[in-house]
C-alpha cells in the first residue's frame, strides 16, 4: 500500500503534499488496522482505502493536472488576463482550497468576452472546466472492489489523453 509522495498525492497545481499525505495516512491506518482485524489482508480487503481516500481528497487531483497543463501552456500576459477578467472570489477560494475554479458561468460571459479579447484563455479554462467535471464523477465512480478497475482505469486514461492533446491545441 502506498501512501503520500511515494503514491503521487500532491495537487498538481502547487504539489502541497502534506495534507492529502497527513488525511491518507488517518485513512490507511483505520484500513489496515481493520484487515489485520479481520484476518483478511487481501486486495480485495483493502480496497476500502482507495474509495476512502478519494472521498475525502483523491476526487480532485485529476481535474487539477488538467489545470496545471492549462495553466502551462498560456503566457504570463494570459494568465494575468485571465486572473483578471474570469475568475471570481469564489475561484480563487476553490483554488486555495486545491479545488478546480468553476467556470461555469464562462458560457455566457465568454460570449461577450470571446470576441473581444482572449478566445484561447476563455476556450481553455471552460474546457478544463467541463473535464474536471467529468473526471470527478469518475473518481466517485470508482470501482468498489479489483474487478472493475481495468475497465474504470482504460476509461480515465482515454480521457486524459485526449484532454492533454486538447491543452496543448491552446498553446498560443
Ligand atoms: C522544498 C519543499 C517545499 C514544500 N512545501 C510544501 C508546502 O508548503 N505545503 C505542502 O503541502 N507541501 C509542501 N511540500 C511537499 C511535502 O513536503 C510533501 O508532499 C510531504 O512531505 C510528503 O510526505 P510523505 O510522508 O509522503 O513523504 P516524505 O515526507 O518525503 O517522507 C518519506 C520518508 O521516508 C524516508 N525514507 C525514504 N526511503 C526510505 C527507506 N528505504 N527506508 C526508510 N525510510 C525511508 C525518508 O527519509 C522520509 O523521511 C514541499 C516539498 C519540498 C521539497
Amino acid at each position: 500500500m502506498m501512501v503520500g509522495d511515494s503514491a503521487w498525492m500532491p495537487k498538481p497545481i502547487d504539489a502541497g503534499g502534506i495534507g492529502p499525505a497527513l488525511i491518507a495516512g488517518t485513512i490507511i491506518g483505520n484500513n489496515v488496522v481493520q484487515a489485520i482485524e479481520q484476518n483478511d489482508v487481501s486486495e480485495k480487503n483493502l480496497w476500502q482505502y482507495n474509495l476512502d481516500f478519494i472521498k475525502e481528497y483523491g476526487y480532485k487531483t485529476a481535474g487539477l493536472e488538467l489545470f496545471r497543463r492549462l495553466v502551462q501552456t498560456l503566457t504570463n500576459e494570459q494568465i494575468s488576463y485571465g486572473m483578471k477578467h474570469f475568475l471570481g472570489n469564489l475561484d480563487v477560494e476553490s483554488i486555495s482550497k486545491g479545488e478546480h475554479p468553476d467556470f461555469s458561468g464562462l458560457g455566457k460571459i465568454g460570449m461577450i468576452i470571446r470576441g473581444i479579447m482572449n478566445k484561447t484563455v476563455a476556450e481553455g479554462l471552460k474546457y478544463t472546466s467541463g473535464k474536471n467535471q467529468w473526471l470527478v464523477e469518475h473518481y466517485y465512480n470508482y470501482p468498489k472492489d479489483p474487478s472493475g478497475f481495468e475497465e474504470w482505469s482504460k476509461s480515465l486514461h482515454k480521457t486524459l489523453d485526449e484532454s492533454f492533446v486538447k491543452i496543448e491545441s491552446f498553446r498560443s
